[in-house]
Parts: structure tokens; C-alpha cells; sequence
């Protein structure tokens, strides 16, 4: 069974627009859902502590109330967004993180225009991106 992550046009447009305010540097946000699907119901911009076209860093404060505020609606974190100005590919140091952090991401492309996501078990997972209305 494939995996797939679940978003509306309407997440995707915002998180695109996300990645391209933030040029040159990477951006970044965290999808939130309930904890039993891998239906994004929410986009929560993050800052980008790094300020760097080729790397990003959500600093623990951030994350902490991050968290918080998903739990006080009743939503996980359920996937990391974050941008490249490149392939939208995982780096070596985003596989690092993300076996810290064993949730869908979801990388944008801002030369390439295009989402991709991946999930890191065993191996490197690609994981299908659904639309809903
Ligand atoms: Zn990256």
C-alpha cells in the first residue's frame, strides 16, 4: 500500500506562496491533522531561524508552542513542510531530521515548481500527494 499525504488546492497555493515570500531563504510550516489520517486540515507557517537558501531550523520555542496550539485544537503535527531551491528531493541532513522526526514531509520546489514528499521507515518512502475539495 502506498502512503499518501491528503491536501486541498487551497493548502498547496498557500504553502507555494509560503516558499516564494520567504526567497531566497528556505521556508518552512508544519501540517496539521487528526492523529489517526494523513489529511492535512491545517497549514501553521513556521519561521525559518536559519535565514538560509539551503537550510532551515524551527527553533524549540517555536516548535513547543506549535505543538500547543495543535493539541488546544485538537490537531497533531502530521507532516514538516519546507522549500528548495532545487529538486524537491530530501537532503542528507533533512534524512537526518527525519528520522528524529518520523512524520510525512512534504518539500516544495520553488525552481522547479512542484511538491514532493517523502517519509522516512527502513528506506526512503515516496509518499503519494491526494487532493481533496
Ligand atoms: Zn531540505
Amino acid at each position: 500500500m502506498t502512503t499518501a499525504i491528503v491536501l486541498t488546492n487551497e493548502q498547496l497555493i498557500q504553502l507555494a506562496s509560503i516558499a516564494k515570500s520567504a526567497l531566497p531563504n528556505e521556508s518552512c510550516a508544519f501540517l496539521l491533522g487528526e492523529g489517526n489520517g494523513l489529511e492535512v486540515a491545517e497549514v501553521m507557517p513556521m519561521n525559518n531561524s536559519d535565514k538560509s537558501p539551503f537550510s532551515f531550523t524551527i527553533a524549540a520555542d517555536d516548535v513547543l508552542s506549535a505543538y500547543r496550539d495543535a493539541e488546544g485544537k485538537g490537531l497533531q503535527v502530521i507532516g514538516i513542510f519546507h522549500s528548495h531551491p532545487g529538486r524537491p528531493f530530501p537532503s542528507s541532513t533533512d534524512r537526518k531530521f527525519m528520522e528524529l522526526n518520523p512524520v510525512v514531509w512534504l518539500i516544495y520546489s520553488t525552481t522547479e515548481n512542484r511538491f514532493e514528499a517523502h517519509l522516512l521507515g527502513d528506506t526512503l518512502e515516496n509518499v503519494q500527494i491526494k487532493f481533496r475539495e
